[in-house]
């Protein structure tokens, strides 16, 4: 029996919607799963990275925002930072970049199933959800995946070396940015970034253990309360978490995981998008040349700087090196910026 369409998607998140343009822009026939409608927002720093802006207007997707020049560090007296040497990034509400990829998919054809994917079935040749015949499946359901888990691909993650689970928190305050750079404040216990999104958007999200007080924390931090001192709210707070993750493989059969659903590390480097955006267009890529496994491959390339330079940020941000890591990288600017280059590309 032929398939209703050629992919699946379960999760109409930034990465599953991405995947859907890609597909679409192949040529393939798309559905996507997702039951919630309207702007989807989350937690998120929404600091779009040079190397995600380029890889969103190949798409053809051109979402508004606030220009992004660079990352800065700060803690207390202590201050490095570094300008994107190619390109500018863009700070974007997520609700803004959700309307811009929705509009997108729905220009190119993408068909909606308003529900969750909750079960499939595969065979050799095709996977069935939802009452939709496929011939390939793909899980962009986020950080606690459901497609993983159907497909047995969940693994057990350790805590991060010397800490506690880490979770992520965020907020927007009413006020015009004072920065083109987004700014990384290291408290004491949490990491705060700082993101312009619009001309009177100033987004808050903190990085940190479970159970963290989101007011307390800007509270620990002079600079940033300074800063933010009689601004009005502009979202509700919203959490995240715990941020790591872990998939044994991509690939069972004709079910492949793509975005956060394909293991996460961490948002310290607040680039989540950019290494998404890039294993999509490796999984349409894979799938379109009927080969999955060579999925598996370019997935592990696509996120090795990610997965090694995150892993070893988060390991020394638990450390007693934690206090050191703003003085050397002050210190030493041109391995400061050479490492945001890496993760900005
Ligand atoms: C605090 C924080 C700050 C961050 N900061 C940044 C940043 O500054 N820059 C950056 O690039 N990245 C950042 N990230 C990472 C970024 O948010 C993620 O990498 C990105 O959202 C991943 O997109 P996704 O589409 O894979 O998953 P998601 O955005 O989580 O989307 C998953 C979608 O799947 C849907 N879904 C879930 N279950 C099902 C189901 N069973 N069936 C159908 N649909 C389902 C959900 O409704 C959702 O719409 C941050 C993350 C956190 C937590």
């Amino acid at each position: 029996m032929s398939p209703d369409v050629d992919v699946l998607i379960a999760g109409g998140g930034p990465i599953g919607l991405a995947s859907a343009i890609e597909a679409r822009l192949l040529g393939l026939s798309v559905a996507v799963f997702e039951p919630r409608t309207g702007p989807i927002d989350k937690a998120c720093g929404e600091g779009l990275m040079p190397g995600a802006v380029a890889a969103l207007a190949r798409l053809g997707v051109f979402p508004r925002g606030h220009v992004i020049e660079g990352i800065s560090y700060h803690q207390r007296a202590h201050h490095a930072e570094h300008r994107f040497r190619r390109g500018a990034g863009l700070g974007v509400r997520r609700t803004e970049l959700h309307d811009a990829l929705t509009e997108r998919c729905t220009e190119l054809g993408v068909e909606w199933v308003r529900q969750r994917l909750d079960s499939y079935e595969q065979t050799s040749d095709d996977v069935v959800a939802g009452g939709v015949r496929a011939s390939w499946l793909l899980g962009c359901d986020g950080l606690h995946s459901k497609t993983r888990r159907l497909a047995g691909l969940e693994r057990q993650q350790t805590r991060p070396a010397g800490g506690s689970r880490r979770y992520g928190y965020r907020r927007h305050f009413e006020l015009e940015p004072w920065s083109d750079l987004v700014e990384v404040h290291w408290g004491d216990e949490v990491e705060a970034y700082v993101t312009p999104v619009a001309d009177t958007l100033v987004g808050v999200a903190i990085l940190g253990p479970g159970g963290v007080d989101f007011d307390t924390a800007i509270a620990g931090i002079p600079a940033l309360a300074n800063r933010l001192s009689g601004a009005r709210p502009g979202s509700p707070l919203r959490a995240a978490g715990p941020l790591r993750q872990g998939s044994r493989r991509r690939t069972v059969g004709r079910v492949l995981l793509v975005g956060d659903a394909a293991g996460y590390v961490d948002a310290l480097t607040g680039e989540g998008i950019r290494v998404g955006l890039a294993q999509a267009e490796a999984v349409v890529a894979a799938i379109h040349a009927g080969t999955p496994r060579a999925y598996e491959r370019t997935w592990e390339r696509a996120t090795r700087d990610f997965r090694t330079l995150t892993t070893g940020l988060v390991a020394l941000a638990h450390s007693p090196l934690r206090n050191s890591i703003v003085p050397i990288s002050g210190a030493v600017p041109r391995v400061f910026g050479a490492v945001v280059e890496r993760l900005a590309r």
